[in-house]
């Protein structure tokens, strides 16, 4: 199949890129490397030992994600360019609405332009807000907490509409959970700009020794160690769910939610403990206030993808470990 990937050159775009090519799918990146780099693209081309297509623009650009479309003969669109940082988006809302919600419509209305019909979009469980109970299922009411969370609601719900509208349409809306980890090449991996906000690159970086300490955003959550419990899923479980998604839209058309986690709460003192293990020593830590907005434990009721898609998650917390370990060891050491 011939795939667009918005975003492609991204942290999750760039693992499914290598998930999909090496399942003999063509992909074609389309990215503005706001929040990427182009050397992604020569890391993906020593994975996979070719050169991928890719286009430079911005998913806003209606004009030249059609002409994208038309020029590779696209059959399906996975849409993972946004914008992500939650803070950003408090400050910025306009932002975040313009790039994630007007480019969602962009990237749509280029296809219905070109009549495909195709379509999964990287969602979050961030739409789910306050849990109302825990782990979280598809079912749960959605009332995102923070901007971000509402542009991801408000296209999934333009989704919804859309796929009412013709019924041919095919939409998948994955909501992630916390991707973590790398490829095991250490190629492609995720390297943010700045002071990490998310806890495992932070802990990469305090392990390499570019932070002093980790600080633990409070330690007296009603949690099994006080410390707040997330549903980390290995980027590469990711990847291959978007491919089980693809192979489940070829027979079931309409509009389906499903989560991507592993159904499994990890704590922030049982995730620091699986890096320490791999390099050997401990992270410097320190006990520190609650962070503001979060939520003490969620998770996922991954049982919606496992019988829809035939997907569940697969690899452990100590393989979410070491590839991040390899992946700054391999390129984040030389490239920054
Ligand atoms: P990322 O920032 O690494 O990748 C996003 C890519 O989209 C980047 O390469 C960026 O340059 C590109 N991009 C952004 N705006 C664009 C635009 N207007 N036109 C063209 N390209 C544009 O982020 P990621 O972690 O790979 O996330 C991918 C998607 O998954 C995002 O939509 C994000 O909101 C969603 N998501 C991420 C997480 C997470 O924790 N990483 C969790 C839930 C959902
Ligand atoms: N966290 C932490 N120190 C940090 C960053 C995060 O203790 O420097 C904690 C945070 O309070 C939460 C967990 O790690 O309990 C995951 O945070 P992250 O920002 O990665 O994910 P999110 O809260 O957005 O799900």
């Amino acid at each position: 199949m011939n795939i667009l990937l918005t975003g492609g050159a991204g942290y999750i775009g760039s693992h499914t890129t290598v998930v999909l090519s090496q399942a003999g799918h063509n992909v074609v990146i389309l990215d503005n490397f706001c929040n990427s780099q182009k050397s992604v693209l020569d890391r993906l081309q020593s994975i996979l030992g070719k050169a991928l297509p890719y286009v430079e623009a911005d998913v806003l650009d209606a004009a030249a994600v059609e002409k994208a479309l038309r020029d590779y003969q696209i059959e399906a669109v996975i849409h993972f360019a946004g914008l992500k940082a939650v803070g950003e988006s408090v400050e910025n809302p306009l932002k975040y609405y313009a790039n994630n919600v007007q480019g969602s419509i962009s990237v749509l209305q280029a296809m219905k332009a070109v009549g495909i019909k195709t379509f999964v979009f990287s969602s979050s469980a961030t739409v789910y807000g306050d849990p109302q109970y825990l782990p979280y299922d598809e079912k749960h009411p959605t009332k995102p907490m923070n901007p971000y969370g509402w542009t991801k609601l408000q296209v999934e719900e333009i989704l919804h509409d859309v796929s009412i509208s013709d019924p041919q349409w095919k939409v998948a809306c994955l909501r992630y959970f916390n991707p973590v980890g790398a490829h095991e090449s250490g190629l492609i991996g995720e390297n943010p700009s700045g002071i990490p906000n998310n806890l495992m690159p932070f802990v990469a970086r305090v392990a390499t020794g570019h932070l002093p300490k980790l600080n633990v955003f409070g330690n007296d959550y009603d949690t099994k160690d006080g410390t707040g419990e997330r549903d980390y899923i290995h980027v590469m479980d990711l990847a291959e769910g978007h491919m089980a998604a693809l192979t489940y839209l070829e027979n079931h058309p309409g509009w389906h939610a499903i989560n991507l986690g592993t159904g499994i709460p990890v704590s922030v003192l049982d995730l620091v403990g699986a890096f320490e293990k791999v390099i050997g020593r401990e992270i410097p830590k320190a006990f520190a206030a609650r962070r503001t907005g979060d939520l003490p434990v969620y998770y996922a009721q991954p049982e919606r993808a496992k019988a829809l898609l035939n997907w569940a998650a697969k690899r452990s917390l100590d393989e979410i470990a070491a590839s991040t370990w390899k992946w700054q060891q391999t390129t984040v050491k030389t490239e920054r």
